[in-house]
């Protein structure tokens, strides 16, 4: 379709963010870690919370519609892909300090978790082993409240940094994190309410063994999960009292395919990309699991993983 005949105008939004790097039609399989998707409109991956508001007021001021992503890994893309805006908040540098007085790492939504997690741990300190590997940025991590080993987000993070829209004009808040904030695979500080410039996070002094436990989970992330496959890890939540992975296997489905998609054989809480899946068929196999689940088990499976586009 032109954009012509929407009711937005993506050419005058297109024309403002070229010069700063957008990108037109850009194939969102290259910025999912399941390599699924179709283009996204316009792709934008903002150097600055200044070139972030830019980008911002400026979708706003040409009604264009927009979507917040970090680093993909929690995605699945419609074939179609997405109309409108993508901002991708992805830095290709790490921004982390450090206050060895109060125990605390103040980082950018930008920067990758896994770097964050293993910087935190390099500069003598503990608290975030079980996030080594987790493929997502700090801001997703937050707004997922990735977790993993028994260890989760919400319960090391002190603060949150977002933009927030007052009065017409976006500004950067922050937010001191309270309990009812975050759940299992859930927070507030979400986009669209919220977009994360940053965090701050609690941290203790390193017991001598962050790096050793940080091996031995990185160690399980790559004998239990097929990372030589793309995928956006576990496609369901962790339904109460149960596995997903588990209760998967025990209706027969550890394997089964649909195209491209199939059902690992190492973890079936995994769907993998075979080669050449598309989102219909990594959404077909999902129903068919949540109705075979449902028949064996009486349980209703519900995604974690995002879903977009179209
Ligand atoms: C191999 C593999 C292993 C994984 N293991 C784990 C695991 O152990 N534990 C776990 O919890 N997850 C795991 N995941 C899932 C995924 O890595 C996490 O959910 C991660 O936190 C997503 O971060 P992201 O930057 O990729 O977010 P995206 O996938 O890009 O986005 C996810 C959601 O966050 C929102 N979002 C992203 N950035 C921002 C922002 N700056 N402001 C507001 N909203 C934002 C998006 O709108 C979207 O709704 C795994 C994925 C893979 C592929």
């Amino acid at each position: 379709m032109e954009s012509s005949t929407k009711n937005y105008n993506l050419d005058k939004c297109r024309e403002a963010l070229l010069p700063l790097g957008a990108i037109t039609n850009a194939p969102m399989r290259e910025h999912t870690s399941f390599h699924i998707g179709g283009a996204a409109d316009l792709l934008f991956i903002p150097k600055s919370t200044d070139e972030l508001v830019f980008a911002l007021n400026c979708a706003e001021s040409f009604g264009v519609p927009v979507f917040v992503m970090g680093n993909g890994s929690n995605l699945l893309v419609h074939d179609r892909g997405i109309r409108g805006l993508v901002i991708k908040i992805k830095g290709s540098e790490a921004q982390i300090e450090f206050d060895d007085e109060h125990c605390t790492m103040t980082v950018s939504a930008s920067t990758l978790f896994s770097v964050a997690v293993k910087r935190s741990v390099d500069a003598g300190f503990m608290g975030l082993e079980w996030g080594a590997g987790i493929p997502g940025t700090v801001g997703g991590a937050i707004s997922m409240n990735a977790g993993a080993y028994g260890g989760e987000v919400k319960n090391c993070i002190k603060s949150v940094d977002a933009l927030v829209k007052e009065n017409g004009s976006y500004k950067v808040k922050r937010f001191d994190v309270c309990d009812s904030d975050m759940g299992y695979r859930y927070s507030r500080f979400s986009y669209p309410e919220f977009i994360i410039t940053g965090a701050e996070f609690t941290l203790m002094k390193d017991d001598g063994e962050a790096a050793q436990r940080m091996a031995e989970y990185t160690l399980k992330r790559t004998s239990k999960q097929p990372l030589s496959y793309p995928s956006a890890g576990s496609v369901f939540k962790r339904p109460v009292g149960h596995f997903a992975g588990a209760l998967i296997e025990q209706a027969g489905l550890k394997g089964k395919s649909v195209g491209g998609a199939q059902v690992s054989e190492l973890h079936a809480g995994f769907i993998i990309n075979t080669g050449n899946a598309t989102a219909d068929d990594v959404c077909r196999l999902i129903k068919l699991i949540k109705e075979k689940v449902h028949d064996e088990s009486g349980v209703m499976l519900e995604e974690e993983l995002k879903i977009t586009g179209g």
